[in-house]
């Protein structure tokens, strides 16, 4: 269920806090834009900043996050704010910000969601497009797959195997809409404690604490409150690939079948997939890919 028209947010929501991996404080403010604008990012802290659209062909790096744009027009750490807009159905915004990195709040979507939410989100005066899948298409990488195949519905299926006994494997299957989004958009980003040290050796997870992230022990979690569920690793897996696959630019309208994928599976799987794009993918109008009843479903299994 993706909507008939295009969608910006009612007024400008801003958020303020630290980068998870920069440890940067930055003040963000997302705003209303034109039908056709897309994402669009704008640092403010450099007077040599360009602006950056989000797209697959903007994708720089992919450590433990996604980041667009090079040098002083990069901008870090979008993906739980895209997969809020994408989830949500906004199509276009600008995101204007004064550092290198995306505040990453409580460590999900859902503080990203509420605020715009609260905002409103009007419909525009132009049609929403969505991504026809013509064929199946597969990647691999390794053991790491991503395939996406047609279906009356958009549909994820996420699987994430850890050999740990706190995550396990666990697979989600869900049906998009965007209420169902408002349920798995809380679920947190997750490390192993074991890895914290390595992380910030590299430079990475400056920013990150209890207060934004679960640290995951061999016994069990390192936050006072515990895990929202045990499926909230796989939830936030998924949130993560809806946000790097909303950089396609339209929703895959169909099933995405996701296993043991990443922000740098999502975007080898994008580059693999729009070079072949003529034979897999047709751009729709939204209401042309939805001929099937509406609905919506979280299913989770845990094995
Ligand atoms: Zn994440």
């Amino acid at each position: 269920m993706h909507g008939s028209l295009q969608k910006t947010v009612r007024d400008r929501v801003v958020f303020s806090g630290v980068g998870l991996h920069s440890g940067i404080t930055a003040e963000m403010s997302v705003s209303p834009a034109a039908p056709g604008t897309g994402v669009v990012f704008h640092r403010t802290d450099s007077a040599m900043a360009q602006p950056v659209k989000a797209s697959w062909e903007a994708v720089s790096i992919t450590d433990l996050s996604t980041s667009v744009g090079e040098n002083e027009s990069r901008v870090s750490t979008i993906e739980h704010l895209m997969a809020a807009l994408s989830g949500l159905g906004i199509d276009n915004v600008h995101v204007t910000i004064s550092g290198p990195e995306v505040p990453i709040l409580d460590g999900s979507g859902k503080l990203f969601v509420e605020s715009f939410d609260r905002a409103g989100i009007v419909e525009q005066d132009a049609a929403k497009k969505v991504w026809r899948i013509k064929k199946p298409f597969l990647f691999e990488d390794g053991v790491k797959v991503v395939k996406i195949e047609p279906a009356a519905f958009t549909e994820y299926r996420c699987t994430i195997s850890f050999p740990d006994y706190v995550i396990g494997r666990q697979t989600i299957i869900y049906r998009h809409s965007p209420r169902a989004f408002t349920e798995l958009a809380t679920a947190r980003t997750f490390c192993h404690y074991r890895d914290i040290d390595a992380m910030r050796r590299a430079g990475l997870a400056l920013g990150g604490s209890l207060d934004n992230a679960v640290v995951v022990t061999d016994e069990g979690v390192m936050n006072p409150d515990g895990l929202q569920g045990s499926d909230e690793f796989v939830r936030h897996k998924l949130l993560d690939a809806i946000g790097d696959l909303s950089l396609l630019g339209a929703p895959l309208a169909g099933r995405v079948t996701l296993y043991k994928s990443g922000h740098g599976m999502h975007a080898k799987f994008m580059r693999a997939l729009m070079a072949a794009r003529e034979e897999y993918l047709e751009l729709v109008p939204a209401v042309q890919a939805e001929a099937g009843p509406p609905g919506s479903s979280v299913e989770v299994f845990l094995t």
